[in-house]
């Protein structure tokens, strides 16, 4: 069965170039002509390991000839998985599966309901990979990616494809913890680290704000029926601090480089929660605010 990538951007391409020289049959599919006739130019997909390039020529086409998909990888930015799946959906087989990449959450409900027939699968992923260049990815931090399924415990039989294709995965019954989990650390971290113009190592001069969120942030993931995510929050979002200290955040970058952020995904996520549970949380809405109005001064979007 063929892999579709939708998305051959720093995390598509990774997952693409793997299974590709595994022997497994992968398909890019491409947002318009003109990406197709850059990527056709580029010869195929470059993956930068340890310093050392390696070309794969992966077919790719447009959505409107993607052809029958019974497997879908969505590796777009959480803002796009919505809109970049919407021309797929009548070439989607039936019981076709999806594997969402996206970060934070929200995007993947967004997905799911507009594809009440087909499997979602979500993951939480701490690999890193960045753009080079156009369709040449480097492989910048190896990590582990999480799977699993709210609706259907079930593992896929295509974990065994991942593992040929080197691919760290685990199959976990509790993915949408783990993204909780995941989406609090980042709202801990993230932020602050823009608004703060620092390194995640710059954080620890602000304990008493880290602390406070991460209160807050615990009560939110307990009101969500995530009481697991919240355990031990703060000493996670410290030893991430400490261990992470030399680094920028996700977000720092995307800000740094003038990319949309996430922040819809994430902080906002966390707040429209809040607002639905009735919670009160005024440290994180304030810390969305000023977020937002940081973004604004720089001209970047603040969904
Ligand atoms: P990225 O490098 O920006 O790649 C996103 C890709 O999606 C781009 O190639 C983009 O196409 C493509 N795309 C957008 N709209 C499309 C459409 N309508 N049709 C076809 N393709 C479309 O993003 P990323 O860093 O891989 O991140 C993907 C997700 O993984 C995010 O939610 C991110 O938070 C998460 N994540 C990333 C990493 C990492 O290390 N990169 C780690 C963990 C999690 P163009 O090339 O044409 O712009």
């Amino acid at each position: 069965m063929t892999w579709h990538i939708l998305g051959a951007g720093s995390l598509g391409s990774l997952w693409a170039a793997r299974l590709a020289r595994a022997g497994k049959s992968v398909r890019l599919i491409l947002r318009d002509r003109a990406r197709l006739k850059t990527y056709e130019a580029a010869g195929g997909l470059t993956l930068v390991e340890q310093g050392r390039a390696q070309q794969y020529a992966i077919p790719a086409g447009l959505p409107s000839n993607a052809g029958p998909i019974s497997r879908l990888l969505v590796a777009c930015k959480a803002y796009d998985a919505e809109a970049a799946v919407q021309p797929l959906l009548p070439h989607l087989a039936l019981g076709a599966e999806l594997i969402l990449l996206q970060n934070g959450l929200g995007s993947q409900d967004a997905v799911a309901l507009r594809l009440p027939h087909a499997r979602c699968i979500l993951a939480s992923s701490t690999e890193g990979a960045f753009r080079e260049a156009d369709f040449r990815v480097v492989y910048a931090g190896h990590g582990f990616t999480w799977l699993g399924d709210p609706l259907q415990p079930a593992a896929p039989a295509w974990l065994d494809e991942l593992e040929q294709a080197g691919i760290p995965h685990g199959w976990t019954p509790d993915i949408l913890s783990r993204l909780w989990r995941k989406l609090a650390l980042n709202c801990a971290i993230n932020p602050l680290t823009v608004l703060y113009n620092c390194r995640n190592g710059g954080l620890a001069e602000h304990p008493a704000e880290v602390n406070v969120l991460c209160i807050e942030l615990a009560d939110l993931l307990r009101r969500c029926g995530q009481p697991d995510a919240a355990e031990g929050l703060h000493e996670e979002v410290q030893r991430v601090i400490q261990a992470t200290a030399a680094n920028y955040s996700s977000m720092y970058q995307d800000v740094a480089n003038s990319r949309r952020t996430e922040i819809s995904y994430l902080l906002g996520h966390a707040c429209a929660s809040a607002a639905r549970h009735r919670i009160s949380l005024p440290h994180l809405n304030s810390l969305h605010a000023r977020l937002k109005s940081h973004l604004e001064k720089l001209g970047l979007p603040v969904t």
